[in-house]
């Protein structure tokens, strides 16, 4: 006569009547899943008791935990290092997806907010700025430079194709500035 295992899902042959699971692998996992299960409801069952008691632990060891803490760390600073940043890395991408789903449904609500929080801020967010970049003007600069030499074809291409778009209007943009700033232009060319 022939079981399905309820962990696996898979038919089976028994080799004895109380037999229930397909193998030793889904008895351990059934088994284990089943701990899971029962802990999880003693935790929820229990969680202010458990989180006093966590608490009063801590309290009465604090030192003692720190001081294992500090040991584990140094003794494994390489692995936590490791773990860490495999931690983030997976979770930058969920969050970038995340943070990308959220921004296209709310595209409009967040600009609206974007622009009420620069017009509440500008003074103070044009100060940081400023001194953001007086403090930082050769880094930025490289990175500006760097940035432009990886990505020069690119940046080209996408301001060849913006003038070809917007050539009527940059056009009468110019002739604007330049009679708005006859003096200065004809200065300017005289110069030449
Ligand atoms: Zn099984």
């Amino acid at each position: 006569m022939r079981r399905r295992c309820p962990y696996c899902k898979r038919a089976f042959e028994p080799t004895n009547g109380r037999q229930r699971w397909c193998g030793r692998k889904c008895y351990r996992a059934a088994h284990a899943a089943a701990n899971r299960e029962i802990s999880a409801a003693y935790h929820a069952a229990n969680r202010a008791r458990i989180l006093k008691r966590k608490a009063a632990y801590y309290a009465a060891n604090r030192d003692r935990i720190a001081k294992h803490q500090a040991v584990y760390r140094a003794a494994h600073r390489d692995k936590i290092a490791k773990r860490k940043a495999a931690w983030y890395a997976a979770k930058r991408k969920r969050i970038a997806k995340h943070q990308a789903a959220y921004r296209a449904v709310n595209r409009d609500r967040i600009a609206k907010s974007n622009t009420a929080y620069y017009a509440a801020n500008r003074a103070r967010i044009l100060k940081r700025a400023v001194a953001y970049y007086a403090a930082n003007r050769e880094r930025i600069a490289r990175r500006e430079a760097a940035y432009y030499a990886a990505n020069r074809a690119r940046i080209l291409k996408r301001a060849v194709a913006y003038y070809a778009a917007n050539r009527a209007r940059i056009t009468r943009y110019q002739a604007a500035y330049r009679a708005a700033h006859r003096a200065k232009t004809a200065q300017y060319q005289a110069a030449l």
